[in-house]
This record gives structure tokens, sequence and C-alpha cells, in this order.
């Protein structure tokens, strides 16, 4: 009997004394301490009481122990929940409630005003802090060093993470022990990770980029991790001459483009740079391409499904595509309406079936029954189009799409044009009430450092590239737009933000 992620994960270690996992302080974890480490987590977690199927849900910060406590939980054959480490207690205690773990793991410093959330919810509480210290970890250490990992097959669930929810309350994604594996092999595959690569790792792991894509996809290549607590531009230049591969949220590459630090010299040898969880602008691709001669490789993917889509290892990496679909995962792009394939040039709704996608929203069998056709696919509420060549690219989520006057505005068609004027760092576009058109389109803009933006050069070079329908009437300039966590621009906050813009 196996457990098939953990076994998958450890299948390809190189040699146990290899460098697993470096920390920024120099301290190792070799892959012979990663099982030792993760083997008396598993334990602690069995003497709690936690059985198979069991939640453990876990909002720490992020350490090399709360990854271990992650393996933990995979070998205790239990389902790992993540949370944010931002929510607040309030915000907490809807997801106690709606997960119901067994047990529930937080940092120290909040353990006083979680601790009546968990009594009333009947979950024992555990901690763990930003060092790899808590009552959690104090009980792994007195637990033996090897531990007879619970087998669980390819279709028990892993783990449930839950969405972001900009609308409405955030549903619980359940990902099968399958869904990961088989998404994790693809993806090393594909970007051709080995063992003798060092990822940079900076993103946070309660998100399924760094958790999964990141830390999953490395460890099945037998390569090492240089795990950061966060992106920190000076570490990230620091270590950057160390790490082969790096992959990051957009944010991650236009930090790195504004420092005048950040040169050919400094990544001549890396292997690979890779880019998701929100656009990257075809500016910000090129801009990085002139500068290091390295192109980044955009991919597409979500909380439900894992990796989707990737630009290819060989071949074109074109800037502002996301590429193909990966191996094994089916794709088609439809009318809303009408469910039909669209054409190649016409936007529609993509659609995705696949060892990937996800057993279903956690308790809400009529959502998931919702997000799901007949035939098995998945509806991503993303909306995109693919090329003639077979390139895909999104357009924007379908919540997102502005119908201003009776026609359809893609706010990605927009912002490309917006940020490909000088002087633009980023830019997003919405949709609010308009007393005539239904719903008015406007800019929200940031200036790159130094430069000031002005409507009218902006209105005046719009109306030759742009349909008047497509054209935002109003113009916002901030010093930086709204982002969460994963880098994703909160349109939800300014649209509430300029909801009486026209009113
Ligand atoms: P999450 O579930 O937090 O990973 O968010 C998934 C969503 O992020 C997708 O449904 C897309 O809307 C967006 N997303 C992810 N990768 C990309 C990308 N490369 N380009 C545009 N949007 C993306």
């Amino acid at each position: 009997m196996s457990n098939h992620l953990f076994d998958t994960l450890t299948a390809f270690i190189p040699d146990l004394e290899k460098d697993f996992l470096k920390n920024p302080d120099g301290s190792v974890l070799t892959y012979k301490e990663m099982l030792a480490r993760s083997s008396q987590y598993a334990g602690a977690l069995v003497k709690l009481g936690i059985k198979p199927d069991d939640r453990v849900a876990v909002q720490v910060e992020k350490s090399s122990d709360a990854l271990m406590l992650y393996l933990g939980v995979i070998r205790a054959g239990a389902v790992f929940v993540p949370l944010n480490s931002a929510y607040t207690p309030s915000e907490m205690s809807f997801f106690i409630s709606d997960a119901e773990p067994a047990l529930f793991v937080c940092d120290p410093v909040n353990a006083d005003a979680l601790a009546g959330i968990a009594q009333k919810e009947g979950v024992k509480l555990h901690t763990l802090d930003a060092e790899g210290r808590g009552s959690l970890s104090t009980l792994a250490d007195s637990m033996p060093t090897s531990f007879d990992t619970r087998p669980r097959d390819g279709e028990n669930l892993a783990a449930i993470l839950y969405t972001s929810g900009t609308t409405g309350r955030s549903k619980g994604a359940m990902l099968s022990h399958e869904n990961l594996v088989s998404n994790s092999l693809t993806m090393k595959k594909v970007w051709r990770f080995t063992e003798d690569d060092v990822l940079l790792h900076a993103m946070p792991i309660f998100h399924a980029h760094g958790l999964f894509v990141a830390t999953n996809c490395l460890m099945m290549a037998g390569g090492s991790l240089l795990f950061l607590p966060k992106f920190d531009l000076e570490q990230v230049l620091e270590l950057l001459p160390k790490a082969t591969a790096m992959m990051g949220v957009p944010t991650f590459y236009t930090r790195l483009l504004g420092s005048d630090a950040f040169t050919r010299d400094l990544v001549r040898h890396m292997r690979v740079f890779i880019s998701g969880s929100a656009p990257l602008s075809a500016e910000v691709h090129k801009e990085f391409a002139q500068r290091t001669g390295h192109s980044i490789i955009e991919r597409y993917g979500m909380t439900e499904t894992s990796m989707n889509t990737s630009n290819p290892y060989d071949g074109e990496r074109r800037p502002g595509s996301v590429g193909f679909p990966l191996p094994g995962v089916g794709l088609r792009i439809v009318d809303e309406k009408t469910g039909r394939e669209v054409s190649p040039g016409e936007v529609g709704i993509i659609e995705v079936k696949g060892p990937n996608v996800f057993q279903g929203y956690w308790r809400m069998p009529a959502k998931t029954a919702q997000e799901f056709r007949v035939d098995g696919y998945f509806i991503t509420g993303d909306m995109g189009r693919v090329d003639e060549g077979g390139y895909i690219s999104i357009v924007g989520r379908a919540k997102d799409l502005i119908i201003s006057g009776g026609f359809n505005v893609y706010p990605a068609e927009v912002e490309a044009v917006l940020d490909s004027f000088e002087g633009v760092a980023e830019s997003a576009v919405i949709g609010v009430p308009h007393p005539d058109f239904g719903e008015g389109v406007i800019a929200v803009l940031a200036a790159k450092p130094g430069e000031t933006l002005s409507d009218d050069a902006i209105r005046a070079s719009l109306t030759n590239q742009l349909a008047k329908f497509k054209q935002p009437k109003k113009f916002h300039v901030l010093d930086a737009l709204p982002r969460n966590t994963m880098g994703k621009i909160q349109k939800n906050v300014l649209r509430e933000r300029y909801q009486k813009d026209f009113a």
C-alpha cells in the first residue's frame, strides 16, 4: 500500500545527504532531515488523534517547519487546509466552522484571539511560529524520526484550498492525491526540472502556486529550494546567483526590473523564469527579455485546477499569451450562452478537463454541479481566445467583463494598450454603473517612478488605437494599484471605490 502523493514526492530523491531546503540564514535541511522532521510532525498528528481524512487547518507564517507540517499531514493520511496568514480572527471563524478540522495550527501571537473559536467549534488548537517554534513543534520534537506513512490512493483528498473569494464567499476546493501528483509530474516534465535545479522560492505556501506548483514540482525533480519567508528585493538579488530557476507572480518581475542591480550578468546562469497567478503584461515580458536575455515562461492555472496551460520550453514564449494546454489537459473555449466552441480569435469562456481538475467544492454540491458541464468540463470563469497558432490569451475573468452601451469591453485588451504608453507602470480597467451606458469604462493607472501621467495625452493617443466604446471615460492615477498577496489586482476594491464616478 502506498501514499500516492508522499511516495511520488520522495520517489526522486537523488541522495539523502543532498540539500532539500536552504534558509536565508544559511541553515540547511537535507533530504534525510526532511524525511525525519516530516515523520516527527506526522507522529505528533497521530498522537493528537488525527485520523485519515481528518482536516488539519493551518494558519502560520512560512517556515521550513510549516512545510514539514504539510508533509506530516499528508503522511498521516489527513487533509491539509492552509489558510492565508493575513486572515483576521473573525474571518478565521468562517473557515474553521466550514472546514471542521480536527486540529487547527496557528501562530502563537494569534492563539489567544483564536482560542474561543477553536473551543466553540470543538477543535484542538496548537501553535507554530515563523521560527518553527510552538506547541506543535515541541510535540514533534518528542516524536520518532521515522514514521510508517499511512496509505492513501489517488482519489483520496490531500488538500482543501480556499479560493480567494473576491466575489462571494470563499469556497474550499477539494484536491485529491492524483490531482496534485499528475499536475506536478507534468510541470516537471514541461519545464524540464531536474535534480540540478535550485529554485528560488519567495511565494507564500498557503496558496497553490507556492505550495504545489513550486514545492511539489521541485521535490518531484529531486532539486533544492532556496526558501525565503517572502519576496524581499535585496534578498532575492543576493540569492539569484545561487539559483537556477525562479517562479513568481508578475509583481516579483516588475520589482526586479525596478532595481538597477538586476542585470544581465546577475542572471546569465539562470535556466528558467516562470510567471503566473495574475497576468504578466506583454510590456514587462519584453522589458525583462531586453534586460536579461531571458524570456519568462508565462503559464495559467487556478486553485481548482492547478496548472492548465504554459508557454513552451522550446519555441516561442509569446508575450501576453499563456501558451498551450498542458499534456493531458483538455481545454476548450466556448460561447457562454450556447456552450458551443468559438472560432479561433473569438473570445469565450475557458473550460478544462483532466486529472488536474479538482473534486468539487467542499460541502457545496449544488455550487459544484453548477460549475461543471455534463461531459465533465469545469467552467473556469476566465475568458480567453486562441489564435491560429494555438496560443491562448486570457482576456480577464468573466465577472470583470464590462458591458458598455451593449458592447463587450475586455479589460485586458484596453490594459495592454495603456501599459504600452511611456510612463505607465500598470493599469486596471473596470466598469462602474453609468446612467446611459449601463456600465462606463474607467482606467486606473500607476505611473513609473519619476514619471507623471497626463490624462489628455493618453486620451489623445487612445483615439487611434481603440474603438470609442472601449476608451475609458475617466482616468484615475494612483501610486500603486491595490493587490492581494498573490499579486492580483483587486478590481473589486477599485469598483467599490469608483462606484459613483458617473452618478
Ligand atoms: P487562484 O485560484 O488564486 O490561483 O486564481 C486563479 C485565477 O488567476 C485564474 O482563474 C485567472 O483568472 C488568474 N490567472 C492565473 N494565471 C494567470 C495568467 N497567467 N494570466 C492571467 N490570469 C491568470
